[in-house]
């Protein structure tokens, strides 16, 4: 049964924004899902796997995509931006946009046409590590799973090849952009996070030094389907590292970046401290904090790891990263605020806890939202008939994001019906 009410409309598909459309979908509730990637899932897709159970990101994002397909009253247009939002709570107008994909999905498109290609684009997915070709399938699990051409790094030999090869229709290179107008009763804003720019952190040799990585990068070096095929290697050179320090709060908890705690790079890096220790058995982790945050049951995940003798923890803040440029190896400067000694460990790659930044941040949402001194949205209903949920509101972890969720597809629906 079909509420007769205004749709509500999610903006951003992540674990949050889908949580949310399934939540009020499945009480019988229309939702416009809109999400700016070709794809759902947000950035739980670029982990290799999730605490706390250490399962693969395809466990709950397929549950959720069955979740959607099976509910028609779930409109999704991915691509897709919400351009301007007005009027007021049970009576919003919105205008979306939804940028072509050149694929149209019917009749369907065989992959493998893209090996023919000479065209290559940077592969975001895997953020910039590796490269595929201007048609292509943004990642494995892809939901809608539906290629995407990127237009512009499309020669026109490819174009022509493409419109040869490809089944009448199932291309369209003169797609434009789409605009829709909507009507809606209430919003919930799931439009998530960025890594902090790491290029910031020149001190700690992000960009300077080949063997400094990021912990999200590091995410994609361990996942199956990122540039390594699952093998974390050094970048300098494809040699699996030996001896590896995790640099936690590197830009956060920190005036001169980001001022806040981003909440869930300790229990990131303990994450990536397991997947190093079951790659090699023998392999020696450092990680340097100013103190180790994993509240709740995460604490038993650390505490565990205290027992191993291959893994050091460190109180002390890396002040500086530099190369060996014969080796490629990294000495830090830290001091081990416990016993004020200065240390200059070297080690064979360094990852950089870098944290949470709002995508609202610098992009703030048409209509009128409320937000902190960060650009996260506050999610109280501070703006009647707008609520927010996941690291729209704050730096959070999966589990709190679809709670988080939930509340507002709630307060979204009780904000159609007014009073008591
Ligand atoms: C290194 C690292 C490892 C982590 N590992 C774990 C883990 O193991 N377990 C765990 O529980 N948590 C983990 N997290 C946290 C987890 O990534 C977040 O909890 C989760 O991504 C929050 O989901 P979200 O939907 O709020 O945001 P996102 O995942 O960022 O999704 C937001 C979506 O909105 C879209 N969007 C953005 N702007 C717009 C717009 N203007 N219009 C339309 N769409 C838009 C985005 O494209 C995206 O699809 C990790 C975080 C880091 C930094």
């Amino acid at each position: 049964m079909s509420i007769n009410a205004r749709p509500i409309l999610v903006i951003g598909g992540g674990i949050a924004g889908m949580t949310a459309a399934v939540e009020a979908a499945e009480v019988g509730h229309r939702v416009i899902l809109v999400e700016k990637e070709a794809y759902l899932g947000g950035r739980v897709m670029r982990t290799h796997r999730y605490f706390p159970k250490m399962c693969p990101p395809a466990c709950g994002f397929e549950i959720n995509t069955r979740r959607l397909r099976q509910n028609s009253r779930i409109t999704v247009h991915t691509l897709a931006t919400v351009e301007e939002i007005t009027g007021h709570a049970g009576n919003f107008k919105a205008r979306i946009r939804v940028r072509p994909r050149y694929v149209t999905g019917t009749p369907s498109l065989d992959g493998a046409i893209a090996d023919q290609l000479e065209s290559e684009r940077d592969n975001e997915f895997n953020l910039g590590l590796g490269r595929t070709k201007a048609l292509y399938l943004p990642h494995e699990m892809a939901w809608p799973p539906l290629h995407v051409i990127d237009r512009e790094a499309l020669s026109d030999a490819d174009a022509a090849k493409l419109q040869e090869a490809c089944p009448a229709g199932a291309i369209d290179l003169d797609m434009a952009d789409e605009e829709l107008e909507v009507k809606v009763g209430a919003v919930v804003v799931a439009t998530g996070w960025r890594p902090y720019d790491a290029a910031r952190l020149d001190h700690l040799g992000y960009g300077r030094c080949a063997n400094v990585v990021t912990n999200v990068m590091l995410e994609r070096l361990a996942a199956r389907d990122g540039p390594t095929g699952g093998k974390i290697l050094r970048p300098s050179d494809g040699d699996p590292p030996r001896n590896v320090a995790f640099v936690q709060c590197a830009g956060s908890r920190d005036e001169n970046h980001l001022p806040y705690c981003s909440a869930v790079c300790c229990m990131g890096s303990l994450k990536h401290v397991r997947y190093l220790r079951e790659q090699d058995p023998e392999i020696r982790a450092t990680v340097f904090y100013i103190d180790i945050r994993t509240t709740g049951r995460l604490e038993k995940f650390y505490q565990d790891m205290l027992d191993d003798e291959h893994v050091t923890f460190l109180k002390g803040k890396v002040a500086q990263v530099d190369e060996d440029a014969a080796t490629g190896n990294l000495q830090l400067d830290v001091e081990d605020t416990l016993s004020r000694e200065t240390l200059h460990p070297e080690f064979d790659l360094v990852v950089l806890a870098t944290g949470i930044v709002p995508n609202t941040a610098d992009q703030p949402l048409p209509g009128d939202l409320a937000y902190d001194e960060y650009g996260f949205v506050t999610g109280d209903g501070a703006t009647a008939g707008v609520f927010a949920a996941g690291c729209a509101t704050g730096p959070c972890d999966v589990s709190s994001a679809t709670k988080e969720a939930t509340g507002a597809a709630l307060g979204a629906i009780q904000s159609m019906y007014g009073g008591d």
